[in-house]
């Protein structure tokens, strides 16, 4: 491709919007366009480098024994609401009326499209296990679109479903998609860790995301410095806390008076104690009742983990009303001595030594709490959010919090949408029975942009070769100049040859300017023809990522090229 033809919109300037550099690249090396919140065109650049990734994700997808089909973006409400998630999906859900009043909604997600179409089809388990993918794009509606290709509301997913007979099929299957994911990710480059999962609002009985590492990434992830254990913080699971040794002596307990001092913060500069020593009692109310749970000061609940533990559907915070109810005192001053609630600790709690807590008083706290001398709860588990150095669940090693993009999530589904939605088949005793499902997404555009969250520098994106719009870019400094001209045409037309994707910059502008947009747009491998080196026959080869260029006699540029391009 010539760039006096290419539609390449460069832009100067960093484009206010733009808050992460993957967003701000894409919009100044003209991949991308901005049509409404959350929708882009992909421009010619853009669109290579999401084919590319595609076409990766095909191939791991049919090595793995998947089929490619392609399902409908538009959706009829009635298998939404055989599935129950028509009510319950909530605002991402995009609804509309047909002309006769029929409701649809745009596709976020494909199990039910899916289910119905394999529940009409197979019968028999002669035709399970069946694996299909589809690369499609969805539509949600975000709260928060941004980012750029990150999360969007209309954005690219390659989507897998597979159907067993058996739970060992499924597992087998997801192991599959487990290694195929592996693949796709390595064969991409990127940095990457499968991580633990929650499994949301699809349901499910296990699940793993695949993050990509980055600092601009959205998601949290844990993992241990001494062992293989890694998970989304929101699933990730803490060891028992240790005991300080030698532990401190326990003191007698005594009541201060706090006039005011309701939070964490207030409370322990106003005691000048460190926010690890309060005791901070959190009041629910759940279909099972009211329940009280204590996490140390600094520790934070985990919502999901509390949900889980009490297999409880409703959770929401006690009101003012039912707080001064249960402890006699108004918010801020609860605490675990006297308390007539259900108890519930978080692990941490079981070691902490002359606490502080509430006084179930108003503007008082008790100092020296100290378990079990004190308070006794119900059960001791791991309620909170997992943090920097919390111990691992596995090992006991140290755990440490990074930052991650999350590009690839794969469920255990089990049989959630084939018995609501009647996908069952006729095993080898002629018995009916639902088939086991699992689902498998992968993020297309988000892949893209992580990619290049990954591997940029000041100057611009730096390509991985599998992911790069064009892998060649044939920079002659002067076209004006005869003999620079011929070399460069000839180069373009050896390397097209041999199946290379090269773009060649016979733009008659000054060379800065075409420095500047090689380095922008990223290509890997740029080749610099100028009279100096062409005197003696030779021409520059440069890697992206590379300080310093080499010298190459132009017969040898083409071998020389292939090397570093299969390299
Ligand atoms: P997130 O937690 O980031 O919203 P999700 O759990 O809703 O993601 P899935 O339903 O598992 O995502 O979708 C599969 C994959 O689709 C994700 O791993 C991600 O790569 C991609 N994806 C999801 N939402 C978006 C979005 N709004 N924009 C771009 N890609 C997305
Ligand atoms: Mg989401």
């Amino acid at each position: 491709m010539r760039l006096t033809r290419l539609y390449l919109p460069t832009l100067k300037e960093v484009p206010a919007e733009a808050e992460v550099v993957s967003h701000q690249l894409m919009l100044r090396a003209g991949m991308i366009r901005k049509l409404a919140a959350g929708v882009y065109s992909y421009l010619p650049l853009g669109l290579r480098a999401l084919r590319k990734v595609e076409q990766i994700i095909r191939e791991e997808m049919d090595r793995a024994g998947g089929q490619e089909v392609f399902l409908p973006g538009v959706q009829p409400a009635e298998l939404w609401e055989e599935s129950g998630r028509w009510a319950v999906f909530g605002k991402e859900l995009l609804k509309f009326k047909d002309r006769h009043d029929r409701d649809f909604c745009l596709g976020p997600t494909h199990e039910e499209v899916i289910t119905d179409l394999v529940r009409h089809e197979v019968r028999s388990y002669r035709q399970l296990p069946l694996l299909l993918y589809q690369i499609q794009n969805k539509f949600r509606d975000e709260v928060r679109p941004r980012f750029g290709l990150m999360r969007g509301r209309e954005f690219g997913m390659k989507d897998a479903y597979s159907f067993d007979a058996d739970d060992a099929g499924a597992e087998r299957s997801y192991q599959q998609m487990y290694e195929a994911y592996s693949r796709i990710f390595e064969r991409c480059r990127l940095r990457f860790r499968p991580v633990e999962a929650e499994t949301g609002a699809i349901g499910g009985s296990f699940s793993h995301e695949f993050m990509v590492l980055a600092e601009t990434g959205e998601d949290s992830l844990v993992s241990c410095t001494a062992c293989a254990y890694a998970a989304n913080v929101e699933r990730a699971e803490i060891g028992p806390a240790r005991q300080a040794s030698p532990a401190e002596p326990e003191r007698p307990l005594e009541k201060v008076a706090t006039p005011g001092m309701k939070t964490v913060e207030e409370v322990s500069r106003f005691l000048g104690v460190e926010p690890r020593a309060l005791i901070k009692t959190l009041l629910f109310e759940t279909e099972q009742g009211p329940v009280a749970v204590l996490v140390r000061g600094d520790h934070q609940l985990n919502e999901g983990k509390l949900r889980r533990h009490l297999g409880c559907d409703l959770l929401a915070l006690a009101s003012e009303s039912m707080v001064e109810e249960l402890t006699g005192a108004p918010m801020g001053f609860a605490g675990p001595v006297g308390l007539k609630a259900r108890l519930l600790a978080d692990q941490a709690i079981r070691v902490v030594r002359n606490g502080v807590s509430g006084a179930n008083e108003r503007d008082a706290h008790l100092v020296h709490v100290n378990h079990p001398r004190d308070f006794q709860p119900a059960t001791f588990a791991d309620l909170r959010v997992a943090a920097e150095g919390d111990p691992c669940a596995r090992c006991g090693g140290e755990q440490r919090v990074s930052r991650g993009i999350e590009v690839g999530h794969i469920f255990k589904l089990g049989t959630k949408y084939s018995e609501a939605m009647g996908a069952t088949f006729l095993d080898e005793a002629g018995r009916e029975r639902p088939m086991v499902m699992g689902c498998y997404g992968i993020g297309t555009g988000r892949t893209v942009a992580a990619a290049i969250e990954q591997n940029h520098d000041e100057h611009g994106i730096i390509w991985p070769v599998p992911l790069a719009p064009y892998q060649v870019y044939i920079l002659p400094i002067n076209v004006k100049q005869g003999a620079q001209r011929e070399a460069a045409e000839g180069l373009y037309r050896e390397l097209t040859d041999q199946g290379l994707e090269v773009l060649l910059d016979d733009r008659d502008e000054r060379p800065g300017s075409k420095f500047h947009d090689a380095d922008l747009i990223g290509i890997p491998i740029r080749i610099t023809l100028g009279d100096r080196a062409l005197k003696g026959g030779r021409a520059e080869v440069k890697r992206r990522e590379a300080a310093a260029a080499e010298e190459v006699p132009l017969a040898e540029v083409g071998a020389r090229v292939l090397e570093l391009v299969r390299g």
